[in-house]
């Protein structure tokens, strides 16, 4: 399996194509600027479908991994995702599965028997430490990171900037790994106490908290300022897990088989079902595995793609206009993990609708990096557009609150705000002929004071976090100040 980027001069030829997966597992965009993907997506058939049907979460997750990863021994990615998929990691939230499932399937309304009707499910991502669904990824990372580094020799110091769920996903991911340091950013005072809990209590030595005294983006341009830095980023071999990392990608395409199966398990037979997802969407990371899911021949017969009041995504797919806001255009809302500016996964999906020309790819993106937009309204590729099962809509503030109100009344199921924006736009999509499924993004702890204003009363906290505020809390606090983490990594990395 070779990788190749978006913006490859010509395709197989140039630098930044032709990688495997290791070496661009550690690394974030190609050189060129462009996104990693596989040169050829992996086809599956009725067949692999019939035998990974009854497959553990980590004997699926090395199946399918193994169709994208040809440089680690089988043996051993089959102990990392052994290490990595297990009840015990995977059950902080509400996973009350008796099967030891690492996401169970949860029927809002189950498919009614014999007349084919679609039902509609919930597929629990968030019981993992983090309790968001990047801890389905994250947690394989942090593995793979510290069997490819330790295979090769190397060490990295992990640099990034957080507003709540990536940094504490990645730095749960990282804690104890050999090889590995994370130094994240954080707005100091800006994050929830929660949030801030579950970071800075972390007490692991190779975990290091710094609070600038800014917003998230001020703390992201400082992550920008260092990683520009080359002389700096190579002396202290800087890296990054950001959202377009090809591995998070490729962990999340597991789930989307497991939900299929769980979905159309009670349906019989499975010659051909259909099922659709709805993804609360914010990078477009996590439906982007189920677009490459379906690529390889998941039979997935909608992705439904939920933005909230932050709507670039719902815009393209209605009008094929791609039009990233500014920061100042850019809403805060009570989905505050699908606040986005611009959609930085995107460029995938786009690569394949146009047919796969790096040539036209470049041209597009270099009119949105100039601060524009593109509209592909008129070329054929748009009217292709129904043939990759995308559909999209967009979900209020008002309607999270009518949504998890709906949901705790009807099913008894407190949501947090990004599944109801999910659960919210799927609705509207559900038809008799196939189940829909709603990811769940993130359990409904992290996010009190909107379930508060919604239903009047706290969620749950999970088992074993109810303390979480009282916990010591190991934190730098700095100024928007470049020369000042940079001295702080220097410190810290011999
Ligand atoms: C990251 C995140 C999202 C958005 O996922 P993308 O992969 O960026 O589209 C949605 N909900 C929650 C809770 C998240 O943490």
């Amino acid at each position: 399996m070779r990788y190749i980027s978006t913006r490859a001069q010509t395709a197989g030829a140039a630098d930044s194509s032709n990688r495997t997966f290791s070496e661009i597992l550690l690394g974030g965009l190609a050189p060129d600027g462009g996104l990693y993907l596989p040169a050829r997506y992996p086809r599956i058939d009725e067949s692999d479908l019939a035998q990974w049907r009854e497959l553990s979460y980590a004997d699926l997750a090395c199946a399918v991994l193994a169709r994208f990863i040809d440089d680690i021994p089988l043996d051993d990615l089959r102990t990392l995702t052994h290490r990595t998929y297990t009840p015990a990691i995977y059950g902080n939230g509400r996973n009350d599965s008796a099967a030891g499932e690492i996401t169970p399937l949860r029927w809002l309304e189950p498919p009614a028997q014999g007349r084919g009707e679609g039902g509609l499910a919930i597929l629990e991502l968030s019981n993992g430490p983090t309790l968001a669904f990047k801890d389905m990824a994250m947690q394989l990372l942090g593995n793979l990171f510290e069997y490819v580094l330790e295979r090769n020799g190397e060490e990295i110091n992990i640099l990034g900037a957080t507003s709540g769920d990536t940094g504490s996903s990645a730095e749960y991911a990282m804690r104890g790994k050999r090889g590995v340091r994370v130094f994240m950013l954080s707005p100091h005072q800006r994050m929830s106490p929660f949030q801030r809990a579950q970071m800075y209590s972390l007490q692991d030595p190779n975990i290091y908290n710094i609070a600038v005294r800014g917003t998230f983006d001020d703390a992201q341009d400082i992550v920008k300022a260092v990683s520009n830095d080359q002389a700096f980023k190579t002396r202290y071999r800087i890296g990054a897990v950001n959202s377009i990392n090809w591995a998070r990608v490729a962990a999340q395409v597991i789930y989307y088989f497991k939900g299929y199966f769980a979905a159309t398990r009670e349906l019989g037979g499975s010659g051909g079902r259909q099922v659709a997802f709805a993804v609360p969407s914010g990078n477009f990371g996590n439906i982007c595995a189920g677009h490459i899911a379906r690529m390889m021949g998941l039979p997935i017969g909608r992705l439904v793609l939920a933005t909230n009041e932050n709507d670039v995504l719902d815009e393209f797919f209605r009008s094929g206009v791609y039009r990233p806001r500014a920061t100042s255009e850019t809403a805060a809302t009570s989905s505050p993990s699908m606040d986005i500016s611009k959609a930085s996964n995107f460029e995938r999906f786009v690569f394949d609708l146009v047919g796969r020309d790096p040539d036209l790819i470049r041209q597009l993106w270099s009119q949105v990096d100039a601060g524009g937009s593109f509209d592909l309204s008129s070329m054929p590729c748009f009217a292709r557009l129904p043939d990759f099962g995308f559909v999209s809509g967009r979900s209020t503030h008002a309607d999270r609150l009518a949504t998890i109100r709906r949901t705790h009344d009807r099913y008894g199921l407190v949501i947090d705000p990004h599944t109801a924006d999910g659960l919210k736009v799927g609705s509207e999509y559900r038809t008799a002929d196939m189940p829909m499924v709603v990811l769940e993004t993130a359990l409904p702890a992290k996010f009190e004071a909107t379930i508060v204003e919604a239903l009047g009363h706290r969620p749950d906290r999970p088992a074993g976090m109810e303390g979480l505020e009282t916990l010591p809390q190991r934190v730098e606090v700095m100024d928007v100040n470049v020369n000042q983490v940079q001295r702080f990594i220097a410190r810290h990395v011999q």
